[in-house]
């Protein structure tokens, strides 16, 4: 799978802003091209038809999640089986959120599979709260060697 930018607009949440012409345009070549050949656009597994370009819901959701933040959302929660990746407790998924490991003010990628995680809010808020207090006493993390402060 070759690594591509998405070009989303979020705001710091990593909510969408703007909705990615990617999807109509990169993303919409991608889905024939894997129509024709009749495999997964995300996976490469073989299909039998070429009504879809999906193998499964988790692929469809892997796949939107490269361009819309909703799908992304979807598809991290489901990969890490709705358990927070801090204090590793299961939750229900409306109680959840998706974090950007690396926050996106510190040159985090907002749609990179490997920059996101589940967490339940309580860790999240805590997580949020140490690193404005980072950012605000602490030095400034170089923008190439950020590692998650977990
Ligand atoms: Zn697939
Ligand atoms: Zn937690």
């Amino acid at each position: 799978m070759p690594r591509r930018t998405a070009t989303v607009q979020v705001d710091r949440s990593g909510r969408v802003l703007a909705l990615s012409v990617a999807w109509f345009t990169d993303g919409a070549r991608r889905r024939a091209e894997a129509r024709a050949e009749r495999r997964c656009v995300e996976c490469g597994t073989p299909l039998p038809t070429r009504r879809t370009p999906y193998c499964s819901r988790r692929c469809r959701w892997r796949f939107h999640g490269h361009y819309f933040w909703d799908s992304a959302r979807t598809y991290v929660l489901a990969r890490d089986r709705y358990t927070c990746q801090i204090c590793h407790r299961r939750t229900r998924a409306r109680l959840m959120d998706v974090d950007h490991i690396v926050e996106i003010g510190c040159g985090g990628a907002a749609l990179e599979y490997s920059n996101l995680q589940a967490v339940c809010r309580a860790c999240h808020r805590e997580k949020t709260r140490r690193f404005l207090q980072t950012r605000r006493h602490g030095p400034v993390q170089d923008r190439t060697t950020a590692a998650p402060a977990l």
